[in-house]
């Protein structure tokens, strides 16, 4: 049996600055003892000290808690130290010091700060930028983005001619009432089904859904939803919302190196498509501006409410229960993924206020719309 070996040379490192103090170690049970020199002996209790575990070779300890800038750190070459110290130090602090616990406490909440930044990030950033960007891309990219959306729905290939006729007559007049020269070739696009349902994509298609013509009782209720849908189209609104969606995605990507998040954002975004992403913002700013649309073209406003009204009622919220189901919610999705109806009601009325006893002319006098509006 050989005597343990109690005293080693080491080099101290005080954390100040890069120069080496040589020193003699001293390892005593509740101690170790560090002699520089012509200095005081310098005394390490175990409590203050941390170690890596006994692969390092050279053995570094650390001295110092958590709070102190500089942890002044000794480092012993001899391979014997490891055991030595191990064996002389308290039970409980064996394979990495006692400060370990603090560490791992430390370490959970800074995960835990690290996950919840990059939760904010991706929230906020993404909008942020998108909204930085979107007034940046040339119109030709975001007629790309929207054809190429468009292609993947399922449109009407045989549209009822003069119920297309209709519409888009709607939406040249409604256009010829914008101010300025505005960039987009808007066609209207007919959806199959019962859905209640318009969707404006990036660079120009207005996509109505059969199940909203059959709701409307009149080309002004029509014009009403069509020209909300131009704002979405002249305001960058799909834009804007794709582009928050794939940065999102993006970033989520980057963060977890996962190709896959981004294919499952541009699936979420599908899901998404009756918003496009749209923000309750966006939904206020078209139809403000969309009634202002209504109001320059001449257009009796009394038809844009009359079909929100209706849309509202509609409205699964508004429904007694047991009618809720599913598809109810699918056919009526217009309202209820463009929420706050009543204040946008509220809102378009009071909009409409002064021009209160203005006489209209029909919209389209030799028109019965109700005559060739598809039947549900
Ligand atoms: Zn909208």
């Amino acid at each position: 049996m050989t005597a343990r070996k109690l005293q080693f040379a080491g080099t101290l490192f005080d954390g100040k600055s890069a120069r080496k103090h040589p020193v003699d170690i001293a390892l005593t049970p509740r101690e170790i003892i560090l002699k520089k020199p012509g200095h005081e002996p310098i005394h390490w209790f175990y409590g203050n000290l941390r170690w890596a575990a006994k692969t390092t070779s050279p053995f570094h300890i650390e001295h110092g808690d958590i709070n102190n800038e500089c942890l002044e750190t000794l480092v012993v070459e001899d391979p014997d130290f490891y055991e030595s110290v191990s064996k002389i130090a308290p039970d409980n602090f064996s394979d990495t010091g006692r400060q370990t616990e603090i560490n791992w406490k430390i370490y959970a909440a800074g995960i835990l700060i690290l996950i919840f930044s990059a939760y904010v990030f991706i929230k906020t950033v993404p909008s942020f930028l998108a909204d930085r960007m979107v007034d940046k891309i040339p119109v030709e990219w975001e007629v790309t983005l929207g054809q190429s959306i468009l292609k993947m729905l399922p449109l009407e290939q045989k549209p009822d001619q003069q119920v297309l006729a209709v519409l888009q007559e709607t939406v040249d007049l409604l256009e010829r009432s914008v101010e300025g020269k505005q960039p987009y070739d808007l066609q209207v696009y007919i959806w199959p089904g019962k859905t209640v349902n318009a969707l404006a994509l990036p660079g120009g298609p207005i996509v109505v859904f059969e199940g909203l013509l059959n709701q409307a009782e009149s080309p002004e209720e029509l014009a009403g939803v069509i020209a909300h849908e131009i704002q979405h189209i002249l305001l960058r609104h799909s834009t804007r919302g794709i582009l928050r969606n794939m940065a999102q995605s993006m970033l989520l990507a980057l963060f977890i190196g996962d190709v896959n998040a981004v294919m499952e954002g541009v699936a979420n975004l599908a899901g998404e498509l009756e918003t496009l992403g749209l923000s309750r913002d966006m939904e206020a700013e078209a139809d403000q501006k969309g009634m202002e649309l209504i109001l320059t073209a001449n257009i009796d406003p009394r038809g844009m409410m009359r079909i929100f009204e209706k849309l509202m009622e509609v409205e699964p919220e508004n429904s007694p229960k047991e009618k809720t189901t599913e598809t109810d919610m699918e056919l009526f999705s217009y309202f209820s993924t463009h929420p706050s109806s009543q204040s946008r009601l509220a809102k378009l009325e009071k909009q409409m206020e002064p021009h209160k006893n203005k006489t209209w002319a029909p919209l389209f006098p030799n028109l019965n719309w109700n005559e060739i509006k598809p039947e549900n």
